[in-house]
């Protein structure tokens, strides 16, 4: 199944992300994780690729991993970082033997410690000339890019991010996945805004449920996402209560799930951060449209 068959089949599509844990321990909490996972039938499993281009083999072979022993479509994400035009066709055409056949093409983000994000010689500086890339050397393969509903931190306004993103789409993106947010409200306006661009691919929410503050607050000020004042207030409160901060982000989580389904979006992609537990909550309360 490729991206653009889920939102043309399913009324709802439901996907989560994982990334390549770095220890054996993380191997065997994820493996825990994908088996409760894969048991809620989702239409597929992106697996993330490292910060700096480390971890590309990872990616590949746990994408196929999922394909092979769970029956799960993987989709690969992929960036420009590091790589020249050269060694990102060579990783292409290596997914392609492994029978991978979605893709998340993104820029990627500036080295730790630098501003500003510098392509290599020879490499692409944007993620639309990675969609360009990618459509050209397989055309019926499957492509989200990303969406900022409280748009990139690079980006000098919101109307300069939204016609990047048209860039994107218009070089053959099949699917918007946005980064994580917590203001519906954001979601919504960014997703008119795209209407009134005529964009019509499926726009699908990013949806990070708060299971730990302080990894969501390191998270959000990376990624420029906005915590509501409210929630932030409430967790806040319960700083040294693991439990009762895992029981309201699972509760707002809940919350602002149901009513994204009930404005008609198209599917919510869970960042699951390789552990099931608050999704699987989260997947058991909101009534979500799905076919049998
Ligand atoms: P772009 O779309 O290229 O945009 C980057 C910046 O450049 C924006 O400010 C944009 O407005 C501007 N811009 C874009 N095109 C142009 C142009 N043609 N001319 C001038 N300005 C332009 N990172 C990883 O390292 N690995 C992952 O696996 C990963 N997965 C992700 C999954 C999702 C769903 C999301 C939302 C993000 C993910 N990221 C990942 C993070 C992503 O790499 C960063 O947010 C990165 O800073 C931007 O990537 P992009 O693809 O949005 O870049």
């Amino acid at each position: 199944m490729r991206i653009k068959d889920v939102y043309e089949k399913s009324p709802f599509g439901i996907s989560f992300e994982i990334f390549p844990p770095k220890t054996e321990a993380g191997d065997v909490a994820l493996l825990e994780g994908l088996q409760r996972l894969t048991a809620r039938s989702p239409d597929f499993i992106s697996c993330t690729y490292g910060a700096g281009g480390s971890t590309q083999d990872r990616t590949l072979e746990l994408c196929e991993m999922i394909q092979r022993d769970f029956q799960i479509p993987a989709t690969a994400h992929f960036t420009c970082v590091g790589s020249t035009i050269e060694q990102l066709n060579n990783w292409l055409d290596a997914a392609d033997l492994r029978g991978i056949q979605n893709f998340m093409a993104l820029r990627g983000d500036a080295p730790a410690g630098s501003d500003s994000f510098e392509a290599v010689s020879g490499g692409l500086k944007y993620a639309n000339e990675l969609v360009e890339l990618i459509r050209s050397r397989f055309p019926d393969v499957g492509i989200g890019v990303a969406g900022y509903p409280e748009k990139h931190p690079e980006a000098s306004t919101m109307e300069f991010d939204l016609d990047n993103l048209v860039r994107k789409v218009d070089a053959g993106a099949d699917a918007i996945f946005t980064q994580l947010f917590y203001h519906n409200e954001n979601f919504f306006r960014f997703r008119d805004e795209l209407e009134r661009r005529s964009v019509s691919i499926p726009v699908v929410a990013g949806i990070m449920p708060i299971t730990e503050f302080a990894r969501i607050k390191r998270i959000t000020a990376m990624c420029g996402a906005i915590i509501p004042d409210g929630l932030a207030g409430q967790l806040e409160a319960v700083q040294d209560d693991a439990e009762a901060q895992r029981a309201i982000g699972v509760d707002y989580a809940i919350k602002q799930c149901q009513q994204l389904v009930d404005e008609g979006v198209r599917g919510i992609h869970f960042y699951v951060l390789n552990k099931s537990e608050a999704c699987e909550r989260i997947l058991d309360a909101v009534q979500i449209p799905r076919s049998v």
